[in-house]
């Protein structure tokens, strides 16, 4: 069987930065605990390592003790979650993601500036619920074409995507957006790792039979990169393991 590598396998370097920060903190904590604020990364033999490191995953920021170490992870957290944690008096480790840090800051800037936000992404997702933070959690978060007609109405409306959005959705829901509006600001702040894994699984959709997407499954840009491949008609196979 021949075996065609994707030139973009492997971590993007927002998650790569995160975990190898995670690792140099544990390395430098001299005693102090340290915890993530949720998993690091989607991706369950990582999360062993660090286990083994003696790193912790803590899912809110009550349950950190003063004094300890908390990892904020590449999606970034809500404005009200960070002030939180400097309530807690623990020392925070802020490994968001530059690419995320400038979407929370557009939005911020537009908001002041009387814009709706619009953010195309998946609601629930924690890089998402961030942003909304950054409008006083007054930003709209639309993850279909279908959901824009019931969309209230606005006077100018910022768009921008969720980093590891599918790249053409959020074009095709960015051009419904601007018939809906009179004034709309789009900036497709879909990240470049993202884009480019995208369209190699596209391309190399044309050349092969099947494709096998390994990454964890609750990483939504996994999951997109296997959708993508279904999409494209490919026997699709998303996995985590050797095993399967
Ligand atoms: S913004 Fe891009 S580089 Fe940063 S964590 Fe998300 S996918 Fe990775």
């Amino acid at each position: 069987m021949r075996i065609c590598l994707a030139k973009k396998a492997g971590f993007c370097m927002g998650v790569k930065r995160a975990v190898d920060l995670v690792f140099k903190t544990a390395r430098q904590r001299k005693n102090r605990p340290v915890f993530t604020l949720g998993p690091i990364i989607h991706n369950p033999q990582v999360l062993h390592l660090l286990e083994k490191q003696g790193v912790k995953i803590i899912e809110d920021p009550e349950q950190a003790p003063p004094g300890s170490i908390v990892v904020i992870r590449a999606h970034g957290v809500s404005l009200e979650i960070k002030n939180r944690l400097t309530q807690k008096k623990v020392v925070v480790i802020d490994a968001t993601c530059p690419r995320v840090l400038k979407v929370q800051q557009l939005i911020k800037q537009y908001y002041q500036k009387g814009y709706q936000p619009i953010i195309v992404g998946e609601r629930e997702h924690p890089e998402v619920k961030g942003l909304c933070s950054y409008a006083q959690n007054q930003a709209w978060s639309v993850g279909s074409e279908e959901e824009i007609k019931s969309l209230p109405q606005a006077q100018k409306v910022l768009v921008v995507a969720q980093t590891t959005q599918n790249e053409r959705l959020f074009k095709k829901i960015a051009e419904l957006i601007k018939k809906r509006y009179l004034e709309v600001k789009v900036f497709n702040t879909v990240c470049n790792s993202t884009h480019e894994r995208q369209e190699e699984v596209r391309k190399m959709a044309k050349k092969v039979e099947a494709l096998v997407v390994v990454g964890g499954k609750m990483s939504g840009n996994t999951r997109r990169l296997a959708q993508i491949g279904s999409e494209a008609g490919l026997k699709t196979y998303h996995i985590e393991t050797e095993d399967e």
